[in-house]
């Protein structure tokens, strides 16, 4: 006998293991989240994915309740929307969520969730601002005030990219996310792979680089590989007025599984530096640089190749690849210093 459960009404397939979350996705109905991270521990902290379990004495978390066979559960009941809406409404209040001027204007799941809602006007007070926005390092904003404690930068520094760096620390109305003694960023164990960024569901934590610069409905994502190393990261450049603002991972892409690290995420302003060469450079013989043609570059070079296997054989040239090339560069380079120089001294500066 086949494994099902009934959801909304109708009879659907669910796996050993499953949540009630995801076995209803995969029964196409869509439930909404705030704290949910795939790949995470579910912690169902932000109760927005409450569901109506049959014979169950209150509403159950769906992404952290497991499904059982014949389980009946409503997702678009009343009651259900109701405890969201009033969800929806404390976690406003929780701190200030004035769209205007926050960077996620446009992509925020706590503004989606209002809009849904139809919540014009927040129904309890605006809670103070606790903590000030630390703004002292050159990547990442952490606007407190903005914050609604999903806790998904902690899981995804935890368990995705296991760094370690932050936590949630404090109690009841003093909660907030922590580095190791409650210091700044620039202070602790975050390497500012910005993976904290990429997963806060609010303008919490926001790309410092990517401020003013242009809304999410302005920029158009083009997916890319990122340049800096052989492993591959997809990416996605939000680019405006031909300009890459930010770059963000592509969630769910090998190999990166919508990760980076510091360089694929923050370090792209190379591509607009004025101090970029573009031209090839000769070393003259009093140590001065002048600009040369690729055809004198080139040349200059195979002479002093020759000079040099004359003198003292192949083996006295050794070759690194750089790790930006891609494959096909690589294999040519190999290709040239096997077949052509006549050595096997060829490597690749992020070999491991
Ligand atoms: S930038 Fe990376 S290491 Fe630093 S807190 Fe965020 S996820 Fe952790
Ligand atoms: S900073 Fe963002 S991801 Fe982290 S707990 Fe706050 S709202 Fe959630």
């Amino acid at each position: 006998m086949s494994n099902t459960f009934i959801l909304n009404g109708k009879e659907t397939p669910l796996k050993p293991d499953q949540m009630i979350l995801e076995a209803a996705r995969n029964g196409g109905i869509e439930i909404p989240t705030l704290c949910y991270l795939k790949g995470a521990t579910p912690t169902g902290a932000c109760r927005i994915c409450l569901v109506e379990v049959k014979g169950a004495r209150s509403l159950m978390a769906a992404c952290s309740t497991p499904v059982s066979q014949g389980m009946e559960v409503f997702t678009d009941s009343t009651l259900v929307h109701q405890a969201r809406k009033l969800n929806v409404e404390l976690l406003l209040s929780s701190g200030k969520h004035n769209c205007m001027t926050c960077e996620a204007n446009g992509n925020c799941r706590l503004q989606d969730l209002a809009y849904f809602y139809k919540i014009t006007t927040p129904r309890f007070e605006e809670s103070e601002q606790k903590y000030p926005t630390e703004d002292e390092n050159p990547f990442i904003v952490r606007d407190f005030s903005r914050c609604i404690l999903c806790g998904r930068c902690v899981q995804a520094c935890n368990e995705l990219v296991v760094n370690r760096a932050i936590s949630l620390g404090y109690r009841g109305s003093e909660s907030k996310v922590v580095t190791g003694g409650d210091g700044p960023y620039n202070d602790s164990e975050c390497v500012f792979c910005g993976q904290c960024v990429e997963v806060c569901p609010v303008g919490a934590l926001t790309e410092k680089k990517a401020k003013g610069l242009g809304r999410p409905w302005e920029t158009q994502k083009i997916r890319t590989t990122c340049p800096y190393c052989g492993v591959g990261c997809q990416q996605l450049l939000h680019v405006k007025d031909g300009k890459i603002i930010k770059v963000t991972a592509v969630e769910d892409a090998q190999p990166n599984q919508g990760r980076l690290c510091v360089k694929g995420r923050f370090a792209y302003d190379f591509i607009y530096s004025e101090e970029r060469l573009k031209t090839p450079l000769i070393r003259e013989k009093n140590g001065e640089f002048r600009e040369a043609s690729w055809d004198e570059a080139l040349d200059l070079v195979a002479t002093k190749f020759k000079e040099i296997i004359k003198k003292d054989g192949p083996d006295a040239i050794a070759g690194v690849s750089c790790a930006r090339s891609i494959n096909e560069d690589s294999y040519q380079m190999q290709k040239l210093f096997r077949a052509v120089i006549g050595t096997n001294n060829i490597d690749h500066c992020a070999r491991t």
